[in-house]
């Protein structure tokens, strides 16, 4: 029997070899740009599975690659060659309220912990898309309409299970593990394979004050100074995001305004509907309001509101920068490339942190740059390849234009894959003790498909900067 034969016959999933049945659904991901073909997919049921998956890429010499929620655009959750790690049927989620504490398996999408925590008036912080995966959202960071309040999605971890490159399953806490526990609320996927989260639990909803206000674009530049302003004095309690793209055929809003090019605000606030309609009434002053849609809604529908707009498979390419303070530059130079969107789907997204982001030092977690109050993030997306090289060429443009006003930190989960030379800036003064615990536990860099951490002193560029290993070695294919 060859060594596939007794892997398979020793998991409780399954294996999936080119040809199989279902092997082309499990290799796509959100990203239709990404056209990866692994040797192996492994669509693990347990934790023993993971380890075990673990163990025959290390003995075979393959490449891994960790599927959570397939969502990363940098389409890291596929390798050519290699062994996926398919985490997508480990779903539970398990609430235990009395301790306001959730443990969530690592194929969970944020609409399954959502709709879970929600069932007992609870919730924890996630992002805004309800089929991103909470596995690689949470490692990276995580934001979302919750975090002014109550912080990233890796603040409220308290725990993790995980699989070491050693095929070891060890538990990461305050108190087992802390160097890694510290590394895992922040530094991605560099450390080993997890297999269960536990994060805090806090009192939400179960309806919030939530929802949009539709404004021309021609007087974006006006509505986006008297945003800021109104920004800077919000509570943490009301998190409003900036989003400049066509009209969606809402139903809220006059037929001849769909297609055309709009900036929608689109907020939401924890607290009652009084106070909520008080807080933002003036943004009905902010300039000529086309449509609005506010009110109170489940959370759990709030947060599948923009599902529509970020349906898997199409082709995407994002550019992303930080933000302290949205300089008249920055909104001018925003105002005009957004009124130059390539394709109908192309927008630039703004995402309001501060609050509880910002409090915690910079060092208490691996995250990097809490100094971003804002951050943006320009969404090239169309559906053919023959929009590929003016779609990119956009985003690359709205980027360039925009680097002066940057903090020059990142975001690790908004990177691309050709951003290599921004990982380290995106981990920011965190990086060099990233690298330390990286070597604790990935001496080999054996995880290396993800925003890579190199272990301490095992490879530097001549000029310091990181280097392209993990694309270089994904591309060879070799280890
Ligand atoms: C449409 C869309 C909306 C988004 N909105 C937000 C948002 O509002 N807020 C926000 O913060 N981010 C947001 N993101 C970014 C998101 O956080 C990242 O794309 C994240 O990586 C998605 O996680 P995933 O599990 O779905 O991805 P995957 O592609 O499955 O995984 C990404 C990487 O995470 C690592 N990983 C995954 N699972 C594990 C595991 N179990 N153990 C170890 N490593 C693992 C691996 O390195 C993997 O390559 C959004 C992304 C998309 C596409």
């Amino acid at each position: 029997m060859n060594s596939t034969e007794t892997l398979k016959q020793n998991l409780a999933g399954t294996i999936l070899l080119p040809g199989n049945p279902g092997y082309d659904e499990a290799r796509s991901i959100w990203n239709g740009m990404i056209d990866r073909r692994p040797a192996i997919i492994v669509r693990c049921r347990t934790e023993a599975d993971v380890a075990r998956a673990v163990e025959y890429a290390r003995d075979n010499h393959l490449l891994v690659s960790i599927r959570g929620g397939g969502h990363n655009i940098a389409g890291h959750a596929v390798c050519d060659g290699g062994l996926m790690i398919d985490l997508s049927t480990m779903k539970e989620v398990r609430v235990d309220a009395s301790a306001s504490r959730v443990r969530v398996q690592p194929g969970a999408t944020l609409f399954d912990v959502d709709r879970a925590t929600q069932a007992h008036g609870l919730a924890t912080p996630t992002g805004i898309n309800s089929t991103t995966g909470i596995a690689g959202l949470a490692l990276g960071g995580g934001f979302g309409w919750l975090s002014r309040k109550v912080g990233l999605t890796s603040d409220n971890l308290v725990s993790a299970r995980m699989v070491t490159a050693e095929a070891e399953c060890i538990q990461a806490s305050a108190t087992s593990h802390p160097d890694l526990y510290w590394a895992l609320r922040g530094g991605g996927g560099n450390f080993g394979v997890v297999t269960e989260f536990e994060f805090a639990l806090h009192p939400i909803g179960p309806e919030v004050f939530s929802g949009l206000v539709v404004f021309p674009r021609s007087e974006a530049a006006t509505v986006l100074r008297k945003y800021r302003n109104f920004a800077a004095a919000a509570p943490d309690e009301l998190s409003v995001w900036v989003l400049m793209r066509q009209a969606p055929p809402l139903p809220f809003l006059p037929r001849e305004v769909h297609g055309e090019n709009v900036l929608v605000l689109a907020l939401c606030y924890l607290g009652s509907e009084e106070s909520g309609r008080k807080l933002i009434a003036p943004l009905a002053d902010f300039g000529k309001v086309l449509g609005q849609h506010v009110g109170m809604q489940p959370f759990t529908a709030w947060q599948q509101a923009f599902d529509p707009l970020l349906t898997p498979g199409a082709r995407n390419y994002w550019k992303s920068h930080n933000f302290r303070e949205l300089k008249d530059g920055l909104l001018d130079t925003l105002v005009e490339l957004a009124g130059q969107l390539p394709s109908p789907q192309c927008e630039i997204f703004i995402g309001q942190l501060g609050g509880q982001v910002a409090r915690l030092a910079a060092d208490a977690t691996a995250f990097g740059n809490r100094d971003a109050t804002f951050v943006m993030n320009v969404h090239g997306r169309w559906n053919s390849p023959a929009e590929d090289k003016a779609d990119i060429a956009w985003a690359r443009e709205v980027y360039r234009r925009t680097l002066p006003f940057a903090t020059g930190g990142a975001y690790s989960n908004f990177l691309t894959a050709e951003e290599t030379e921004r990982v380290k800036s995106a981990f920011g003064a965190n990086y060099a003790r990233l690298a330390k615990v990286k070597a604790s536990y990935d001496p080999g860099n054996f995880f290396r498909m993800n925003q890579n951490i190199l272990p301490e002193g095992t490879y530097t560029t001549g000029q310091g900067k990181s280097s392209n290993l993990a694309s270089e070695i994904a591309e060879r294919n070799v280890r």
